[in-house]
C-alpha cells in the first residue's frame, strides 16, 4: 500500500491545539488526585492523633483516679478527727500539719488539707510554708459545697494563693450521719501540659464551661473556646477557676485545624488534638507535585510520539515526493533513450545504405581493376589468340592444297591440327570469361589449385618467354577453401603477374616457388619470387591504391590495393614480406572450407 502523504497538509495539522488540549483534560484529574490525596492524608493523621489522644486521656484519667479516692480514706484517720473534736489543742492541730505534710510526700498530691464544716482550713501540708492554707477560708469553692452536702466534690481552679492549676477532690469526714469536716486533696496538672512537648500538634482541655485549662499553647490558656452564658458568667466570677473572672474568646480558625475529640463526663472536660491542616498539605502538595510531574512526562511522552509520528508521516511524504520525481526522471529518460533509439535506427539504416554503396564502389573498383588487367594482359592474350589463329590459317591453306593435290589423309591431318588448336583457343577464351566474370557475393567452397592453375594458364605465355622456372611444392588432393571463384582467380592473377613483373627485371636463373601451409581452420598459399623483393616504400604501402613503382603504361598501383579487399571479404589476410636470401614473400591465408564440386578444369594452353 503506498500512502502518499502531501507535504503541505502535514503543516497545517492543528497537533499542537490537540495537544494542549489533551493536556488540559488530563490537569482535570489532578482535582480527584488531590481530594483522594487530601482523605488518605486526613484519615492517617485522625488515625494517628486519636491514639495519641486515646494515651492522653488514659494517663490523665489514671493520675486524677490515683487521688479520687484518697481524701475519703484519709478522713478517717485519728490524728485527723482530733483536731476536728478539739481544734484549738495546738498539739493536735501540730499532729495533724505533719501527718497531712507526710501524707503529700508519699502521694505527690500538690497539697493536702482539712476544712471546719464553716470553710475554715484547720491543718494543711503546706502548713510550714508562706502560703499556708491554715486559718484560711475556701467555703466559696463548690468542692466545699458538694463535701458538706455529703457528696464527693470535684473541681478544677488556680489556687487562690499558689495561683497554681490543679484539681480538687473533697470528701466529707463523717461521724455518724452528720458532717464534721472536709478533706481536700488538691492534685497538681501542670505537668500533664508540659508532658505534651512541642509539635505541631496542639493539645486543648476545657472544661465544663468550654473554657480552656490545659494547653500546649500558652497563649489559649483560660479563653473561652465558646461564647458564654449569662447564667455561667455568673458562676465564674464567684467560683473563680481562672485567674480571669471574664474568660476572653479564643480567635481560632476551625477549617485550618484537624480536631479529634474525647469527652470526660466524670469532670465535664472535653480534651481534644488540634492538627494543623497544613501537616495533611504538605503531602498533598507534595503528590500533586509528583501528579503534575508525572502528567508533565506523560504529555512529552504524547508529544515525542506525535512528533516522531509526524516525522514518519514527513519521511514518507518525502520519499514519496521522491519516488515521484525519480519516475518522473526515469519516464524522461525512457523517452531520451527512445529518440536515441529511434535515431540509431536511422543512423544503422544509412549506414547499411552507405555499406551497400561502398560495397557496389568496391565491385566497381574490382571490376574495373580486372579490365585494366586485361587491357594489360590484351598483348599477350591477342598473341595468344594471333598464334593459333595463323597456325590454324596456314593448315586450313594447307589443307585446301592438299585437297587440290588429292591428298585427303593428308588434309585430314591438318583439319584434325585446326581443331585441336580451336580447343586450345576455346580454352583459352574460357579462362578469360572466368576472369573477366562478376563474382557472387556469397562465399563459396573453392578448390584453391584448379584455381591456381587457371590463373597459371593465363600468365604461362609471359613465363616461358621469361624462362621463369615454376617451382610447385602443392599437395594433390585440393585444398578447399572459403572464397568467390572469380575473386579468388583474380587475386592469385594479380599476385602471379606481379612476380612476373619483379623477375623481369632480373637476370636469369628466375624462379617462381609455390607451396602451402595448413592449418586447422585455414589454408596458406606462399608465394615467393627470386625478384629484386620489396622496397621499404612499396612495403609500408602496397595495400594503398594507386601505390606503383612501375612506370604508367605498367601499373596503375591497383593490384594489391584490390587483392588485400577481396581477400578480407573472403575473410582472409594478405602478407607482404621479402624472404631472407632476397626475393618477395608473399602469404595469402584464406579460411579453411568443406569440400565442394571440383570444376571441370579448362585445357592448359601451356600443354
Ligand atoms: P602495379 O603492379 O600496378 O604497380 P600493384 O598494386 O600490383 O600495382 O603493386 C604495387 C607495387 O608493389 C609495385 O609497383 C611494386 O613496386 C611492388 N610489388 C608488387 N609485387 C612485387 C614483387 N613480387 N616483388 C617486388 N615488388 C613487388
Amino acid at each position: 500500500m503506498s500512502l502518499d502523504i502531501d507535504p503541505s497538509e502535514l503543516s497545517s495539522r492543528p497537533r499542537w491545539r490537540h495537544l494542549l488540549l489533551l493536556a488540559l483534560m488530563l490537569a482535570l484529574l489532578l482535582f480527584p488526585l488531590q481530594r483522594l490525596a487530601e482523605q488518605y492524608y486526613r484519615g492517617e493523621l485522625a488515625q494517628q492523633n486519636s491514639q495519641t489522644l486515646d494515651l492522653y486521656v488514659a494517663n490523665l484519667l489514671g493520675i486524677l483516679k490515683r487521688y479520687e479516692v484518697l481524701p475519703q480514706t484519709l478522713g478517717d484517720l485519728p490524728a485527723l478527727r482530733h483536731v476536728l473534736e478539739d481544734k484549738r489543742n495546738p498539739n493536735h492541730v501540730d499532729e495533724a500539719n505533719r501527718l497531712l505534710s507526710r501524707m503529700r510526700e508519699l502521694t505527690g498530691a500538690d497539697a493536702i488539707y482539712l476544712m471546719a464544716p464553716d470553710g475554715e482550713t484547720l491543718a494543711a501540708s503546706n502548713w510550714a510554708s508562706a502560703d499556708s492554707f491554715v486559718g484560711r477560708n475556701f467555703s466559696f469553692r463548690p468542692y466545699f459545697q458538694d463535701a458538706v452536702a455529703g457528696r464527693l466534690g470535684r473541681f478544677f481552679g488556680l489556687g487562690t494563693t499558689s495561683s497554681k492549676r490543679g484539681y480538687y477532690f473533697a470528701a466529707p469526714v463523717r461521724e455518724g450521719a452528720s458532717v464534721i469536716g472536709e478533706l481536700v486533696v488538691k492534685v497538681d496538672l501542670d505537668h500533664t501540659e508540659t508532658l505534651w512537648g512541642n509539635t505541631p500538634e496542639q493539645l486543648v482541655v476545657t472544661d465544663s464551661y468550654g473554657v480552656v485549662i490545659l494547653t500546649s499553647r500558652p497563649e489559649w490558656r483560660f479563653r473561652a473556646t465558646r461564647p458564654l452564658s449569662e447564667q455561667e458568667r455568673r458562676e465564674i466570677q464567684s467560683i473563680q477557676p481562672y485567674p480571669t473572672l471574664d474568660p476572653q474568646p479564643i480567635d481560632l480558625i476551625e477549617r485550618a485545624w484537624l480536631t479529634q475529640e474525647r469527652h470526660l463526663d466524670e469532670m465535664g472536660w472535653t480534651v481534644s488534638i488540634k492538627a494543623p491542616i497544613t501537616l495533611i498539605e504538605r503531602p498533598v502538595n507534595t503528590v500533586l507535585l509528583v501528579g503534575t510531574a508525572v502528567l508533565l512526562v506523560l504529555i512529552l511522552l504524547i508529544g515525542l510520539t506525535m512528533l516522531r509520528r509526524r516525522h514518519y508521516l514527513e519521511r514518507i511524504a518525502h520519499d514519496a515526493q521522491a519516488r515521484r520525481e525519480l519516475e518522473h526522471r526515469v519516464a524522461e529518460r525512457t523517452r531520451d533513450l527512445e529518440r536515441l533509439n529511434a535515431r540509431l535506427k536511422d543512423e544503422v539504416l544509412e549506414r547499411e545504405h552507405a555499406q551497400q554503396e561502398l560495397f557496389r564502389a568496391q565491385d566497381e573498383l574490382v571490376q574495373a581493376g580486372k579490365l585494366s588487367a586485361l587491357g594489360t594482359m590484351s598483348a599477350s592474350i591477342s598473341h595468344e589468340l594471333n598464334q593459333p589463329l595463323a597456325a590454324i590459317r596456314s593448315y586450313a591453306d594447307n589443307a585446301v592444297v592438299l585437297l587440290d593435290h588429292k591428298r585427303a589423309d593428308d588434309a585430314r591431318g591438318n583439319l584434325q591440327q585446326i581443331s585441336e588448336i580451336t580447343g586450345r583457343m576455346a580454352s583459352i577464351i574460357a579462362h578469360l570469361r572466368a576472369f573477366a566474370r562478376r563474382d557472387r557475393h556469397a562465399p563459396e567452397s573453392v578448390a584453391l589449385q584448379p584455381a591456381l592453375e587457371d590463373a597459371l594458364a593465363l600468365l604461362a605465355k609471359r613465363r616461358r618467354g621469361l624462362d621463369v622456372e615454376l617451382i610447385r611444392d602443392l599437395p594433390d588432393a585440393p585444398l578447399w577453401v572459403q572464397a568467390g571463384e572469380t575473386r579468388l582467380r583474380q587475386v592469385l592473377g594479380n599476385l602471379l603477374a606481379n612476380a612476373l613483373d619483379a623477375l623481369t627485371e632480373k637476370a636469369v636463373p628466375r624462379k617462381l616457388w609455390l607451396s602451402t601451409e595448413e592449418a586447422a581452420d585455414s589454408v596458406t598459399l606462399l608465394i615467393r619470387d627470386n625478384g629484386p623483393g620489396f622496397t621499404e616504400d612499396a612495403l609500408a604501402r602496397a595495400i594503398e591504391p594507386f601505390f606503383t613503382t612501375k612506370t604508367s603504361a605498367q601499373g596503375l598501383g591497383l593490384g594489391l590495393a584490390i587483392c588485400d579487399t577481396l581477400t578480407r571479404a573472403l575473410g582472409g589476410e594478405l602478407h607482404f614480406a621479402n624472404h631472407e636470401q632476397g626475393g618477395a614473400l608473399i602469404r595469402l591465408r584464406l579460411c579453411r572450407s568443406a569440400p565442394g564440386v571440383v570444376p571441370h578444369a579448362p585445357e592448359d594452353p601451356s600443354n
